[in-house]
């Protein structure tokens, strides 16, 4: 019995990913992203809401945090018991007034973008919480408790 206890499926499993800062890789990251969370046995939408999340935090470190230049980007994705928790950083720019960026339709580039990325983060996952400061780069941590309307 005690040994069957200790072979149980850890809470608190993490995956890390280092991944370079090309727009080819916003699929490949969030596909990946994806694929851990399936141990949660999420729903279809819970599994579409993560990819568009991580989509758009991966989309902005690459445009805005490297502005299209050589960078890394860091994910890291956790299991909290039906907690999914994923957080996406660069060493780029770094964002000087973070509650201006979050607001809906804000955007330093209106021309390009619409300046709803960080409203399609909150709306699809629970939390979104941004660590950023000028020549900081940033870190956009999301969490999302999955299998909600499940019994
Ligand atoms: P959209 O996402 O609709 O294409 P957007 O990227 O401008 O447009 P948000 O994703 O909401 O809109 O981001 C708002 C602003 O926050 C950006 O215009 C940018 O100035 C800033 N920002 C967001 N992420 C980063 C980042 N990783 N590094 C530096 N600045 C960022
Ligand atoms: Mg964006």
């Amino acid at each position: 019995m005690q040994q069957k206890e200790n072979i149980k499926r850890p809470s608190g499993e993490v995956m890390h990913l280092t991944i370079d800062s090309i727009s080819e890789n916003e699929e490949f990251a969030r596909v990946v992203v994806a694929v851990f969370a399936t141990r949660m046995n999420p729903t279809l939408e819970e599994i579409d809401d993560i990819k568009t999340a991580v989509s758009e935090a991966v989309t902005n470190a690459v445009i805005h945090g490297y502005q299209n230049r050589e960078g890394k980007i860091q994910i890291e994705a956790a299991v909290q018991e039906n907690v999914l928790s994923v957080t996406i950083s660069d060493d780029g720019v770094g964002i000087s007034d973070i509650e201006r960026a979050m607001e809906p339709m804000f955007s330093t580039l209106p021309e390009e973008r619409t300046g709803m990325g960080f409203s399609f983060m909150e709306a699809f996952m629970d939390r979104v919480e941004v660590i950023s400061a000028p020549g900081k780069g940033t870190s956009v941590t999301m969490r999302k408790k999955i299998g909600r309307e499940r019994r």
